[in-house]
């Protein structure tokens, strides 16, 4: 197969699928991956129905062993994945007071080492030309919110890994890059217990310069242009994408 392989994790739903969709459409083979089957199959369906290629793998990004399984499923079917997004992400609104030690390590265990763990056993096969993009946030840059400091630390800790893995393998031709979001229209920012919950349009809007959130496809548009060739001396970077929020 001559299409380069996707993998995407979290991609059932929100910016991971949005992100599926836009290289399912460029002709690409997309891994989508996902804890949520149907959302997942249902994604590898609209890829498909759209005349492109796809296959849906379940994976939990807290399972080092299913990621090992996977990965190496994947490098040996197709000599290695050209693209990964490290995008399935959690965020929780939970006051700094009321913080479970089990509420703080499962935020960074999927938001940052679950990110490691698809990564690390994809590099050994990657090619010259392979791209990684992980989804940080606003929030791991220069942004704050109350009651998100694990995922504010989480995703600061995502730019050490793009920074860190950039670095050392720049030298065989792979690159690593990230994306901050700003506030995006997914269920992650709407639904109830999650960032901002339902009102998150009418909390957030007033303080963005574009006065509106950001569509999922707005944010997949740039992780495609960081795989492709047209960002092939940029590594190492985490592009903002926030209606002018902030100064990235
Ligand atoms: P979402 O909640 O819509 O989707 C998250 C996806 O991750 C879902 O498909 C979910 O099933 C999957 N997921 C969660 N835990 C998982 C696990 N343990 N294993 C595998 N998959 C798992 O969220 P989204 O807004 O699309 O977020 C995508 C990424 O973008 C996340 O890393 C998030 O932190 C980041 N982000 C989002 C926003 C925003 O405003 N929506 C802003 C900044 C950063």
């Amino acid at each position: 197969m001559d299409k380069r392989i996707v993998l995407i994790t979290g991609a059932g739903i929100g910016i991971g699928r949005a992100a599926a969709l836009a290289f399912g459409a460029q002709g690409d083979h997309v891994i989508v991956t996902d804890v949520l089957e149907d959302k997942g199959l249902a994604a590898v369906a609209e890829i498909e129905a759209a005349g492109g290629s796809a296959e849906f793998q379940a994976l939990n990004v807290r399972s080092t062993e299913a990621a090992d399984a996977l990965v190496g499923d994947l490098n040996a079917r197709f000599g290695g994945i050209d693209v990964i997004v490290a995008n399935a992400g959690i965020a929780l609104r939970v006051p700094m007071a009321e913080m479970s030690d089990e509420t703080w390590h499962e935020t960074l265990d999927v938001d940052l080492y679950g990110m490691l763990r698809v990564i690390r056993p994809a590099l050994p096969a990657m090619k010259e030309g392979a791209s990684i993009i992980c989804l940080s946030s606003i929030m791991g840059t220069n942004y704050g919110w109350d009651e998100h400091v694990h995922y504010s630390t989480a995703k600061s800790g995502v730019i050490g890994l793009i920074r860190g893995l950039a670095v050392e393998f720049a030298d065989k031709g792979i690159r690593v890059n990230g994306v901050a979001p700003g506030y995006i229209r997914t269920a992650q920012l709407l639904n109830p217990g999650h960032s901002l919950g339902p009102d998150a349009a009418e909390i957030a809007s007033p303080y963005i310069p574009m006065k509106r959130l950001g569509e999922p496809s707005e944010i997949a548009n740039v992780i495609k242009f960081l795989a492709s060739s047209d960002a092939s001396y940029l590594t190492g970077q985490v592009i903002t994408v926030d209606g002018g929020l902030t100064p990235g």
